[in-house]
């Protein structure tokens, strides 16, 4: 098999797994959206994700991200080598750092889904204020209390929420979280039940806000994540192979 056809292959894979999960759950796939995670992977791959039908991509770093889709004058982008049409959606899953926010919201992702403080939120109101733009954005908690990971503990968002909630230049459309690896995906469903629950008692108390989107799951585990409501799953290895970098 070519590499072509694999990728077409893997691509209908995940979406036949994703809609059986769906179905176990009582959920109807078409509510769930799945991201290529394309991190490392030549731009060749995503045209060829796109050839299958593939519609919404995932990169993580901003630099990677701008090369790859956005740049305008680079042969190599996607944006100098598609009709505006044809372009896939990008969404930035990665961490920002405060000097990439710039670039970050030029690359004017679909959605920005690892807002993980209150300094980077404020950051990217003020310049989406000055580019005229509102950015739909996820703010990512980290539900298991992990010391090293990025995200808002629990508590940090209950105090920040209505901070960010009040930022005119970011909209807020649900939750990211990435649970810590472990082979098993049943270990992740306890932190993919406490990202809903987190969300539920969020929207009670913020009903003015659109509490939509919970992005969990990734190629180990993303069943199990969509069996607990998942909206958006993060789909890397399973798609393009082993990343070597
Ligand atoms: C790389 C990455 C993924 C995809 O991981 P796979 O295990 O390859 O599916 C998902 N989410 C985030 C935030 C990532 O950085």
């Amino acid at each position: 098999m070519n590499q072509t056809a694999h990728i077409a292959a893997n691509l209908a894979q995940v979406r036949e797994r994703m809609a059986a999960a769906a179905r176990r759950a009582g959920r109807s796939v078409d509510e769930i959206t799945l991201l290529a995670v394309s991190k490392t992977h030549p731009v060749e791959l995503i045209e060829q994700a796109l050839a299958a039908g593939q519609q919404n991509f995932g990169e993580n770093r901003v630099e990677e991200a701008w090369a790859k889709f956005v740049a305008p004058d680079s042969p190599e982008s996607l944006a100098s080598r598609l009709k505006v049409a044809d372009r896939p959606r990008l969404h930035l899953i990665g961490p920002i750092q405060s000097r990439k926010a710039s670039l970050a919201l030029a690359c004017r992702p679909a959605l920005i889904h690892a807002v993980d403080r209150l300094k980077i939120a404020d950051r990217l109101d003020r310049l989406a204020g000055e580019a005229h733009i509102v950015q739909e954005v996820l703010l990512e908690v980290n539900v298991a209390g992990e010391a090293s990971k990025f995200g808002f503990s629990p508590l940090e968002l209950q105090r920040d929420a209505e901070l960010i909630l009040a930022l005119p230049h970011l909209r807020v459309a649900g939750l990211m979280t990435i649970p810590p690896y472990q082979p098993d995906p049943e270990a992740a469903r306890p932190h993919f039940v406490a990202l809903r629950l987190l969300r539920d008692q969020l929207a009670q108390r913020y009903p003015q806000a659109d509490w939509r989107h919970l992005s969990m799951g990734m190629s180990h585990d993303f069943e199990t994540a969509i069996e607990e409501s998942a909206t958006i799953v993060r789909v890397g290895t399973a798609i393009f192979g082993t990343r070597n970098a």
